[in-house]
């Protein structure tokens, strides 16, 4: 699944833009951070219901069930575990939750798109995207990739590659009429002591080795088509996101795709980055020292992103997939200096169906013919 940025302390009121509503909810302050009424925000959305017991305090909204506990940063939404970016309040048998949590908090309760703007303190539902997604084409499948341990794919260009992608120091293959060669930098999301979301029951395949499976076999399809690959984690390894940050910006790839598997929603998110409202404001410390302003950084290439995305998402949709564009405070996008996109693929099947070779076939042809649509425009880049 994808993490959020933490938004900073909020003014008054945030705003919420549906596609046939607008309005408006308190902002409260509590340990100098802004929270919302979670009832408030979604009374307008939908039917809606709390209960209180003690520390406890249960939602239903629509056919989804959540449960939250007054301090504690962590709540359960349709038994799936969801940290919250400070704890949750409860005040009187109200349930306030912090408003940069609400983005990840409104995704998974319910089924409208989600997209928050930290800069404008908005939340934006649903906007310019088909309400309801085609359902993922392939059905459950019965051939099974083993995801724990991930197989390298049958056909295989590179024979050993190493545990961590390393910058590109020499290109026999390009040779000297053509100076520059198109790659992709792939990143497995996740690993080692980040195992990433549940795929369901215990069990189940880790996320880390789930997206890992998903690198390798796009790697092999980019690869058959003339499409140089790499993947920045092609091992059990744990990246802290600077780390992640670091080796991207090293790598000066011309696309960065990082890959992510999730139970929730049925479709394949396409994301960009969603900047701050810091972005381009830098100033003194911010903005020396070789990495920062890493926002700036994304800033330049925010077009090129979205151009990407949506390349990607017509080659999805061409094929018949569920897929849509989508905004996300991401900080692995927020920090790459490149185009840069995060791809969600979700089953509400689970682990069992996301590694089925069948279930990834299609969506890993599509994302491949999306990467090669959007490579003119790659290349075409100062
Ligand atoms: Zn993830």
């Amino acid at each position: 699944m994808l993490g959020v940025l933490a938004a900073d302390p909020a003014p008054a009121s945030l705003t919420v833009s549906a596609p046939n509503l607008n309005y408006h909810v308190e902002l409260f302050e509590r340990d100098q951070r802004g929270y919302v009424g979670l009832i408030e925000v979604l009374d307008p959305l939908g039917a809606v219901s709390a209960t209180s017991k003690g520390s406890r305090w249960k939602l239903h909204f629509q056919n989804v069930d959540a449960e939250f506990s007054a301090g504690s940063t962590t709540c359960k939404i349709a038994g799936h575990k969801l940290d919250l970016d400070a704890p949750f309040w409860l005040e009187g048998g109200r349930g306030l939750v912090p408003a940069s949590s609400l983005f990840a908090l409104l995704s998974r309760l319910q089924a409208l798109p989600v997209s928050y703007q930290e800069a404008t303190h908005r939340v934006l539902l649903g906007s310019a995207i088909p309400a309801a997604p085609v359902q993922l084409a392939p059905p459950p499948a019965q051939v099974q990739m083993q995801a724990q341990v991930p197989t390298p794919a049958p056909v295989q260009a590179t024979p050993s590659a190493p545990a961590v992608a390393q910058p590109p120091t020499s290109q026999p293959a390009a040779a000297a009429s053509a100076p520059h060669r198109f790659t992709v930098l792939l990143d497995a999301s996740h690993g080692g002591a980040d195992s990433g979301a549940a795929l369901g029951e215990s069990g189940a395949p880790a996320e880390k080795d789930v997206t890992l499976a998903f690198a390798h076999r796009l790697r092999t399809e980019l690869e058959s088509r003339g499409v140089a690959a790499t993947i920045l984690r092609d091992g059990d390894t744990t990246l802290a996101a600077d780390q992640r940050a670091v080796m991207v910006n090293t790598y000066h790839a011309d696309l960065y795709v990082a890959l992510h598997v999730s139970t929730l929603g049925t479709s394949v998110r396409v994301v960009t980055a969603l900047l701050p409202a810091t972005t381009g404001a830098a100033s003194g410390d911010d903005a020396r020292g070789p990495f920062l302003p890493w926002n700036a950084a994304q800033q330049r290439s925010l077009v090129a992103s979205r151009d990407a995305a949506a390349a990607l998402v017509s080659a999805l949709q061409a094929q018949k997939l569920g897929a849509r564009t989508f905004a996300a405070p991401l900080s692995a996008l927020n920090h790459a200096a490149g185009p840069a996109l995060a791809v969600e693929i979700a089953s509400p099947a689970g682990g069992r169906e996301l590694t089925s070779v069948a279930f990834q076939q299609p969506i890993i042809k599509a994302l491949a013919t999306g990467i090669l649509n959007a490579r003119p425009g790659l290349e075409a880049r100062p």
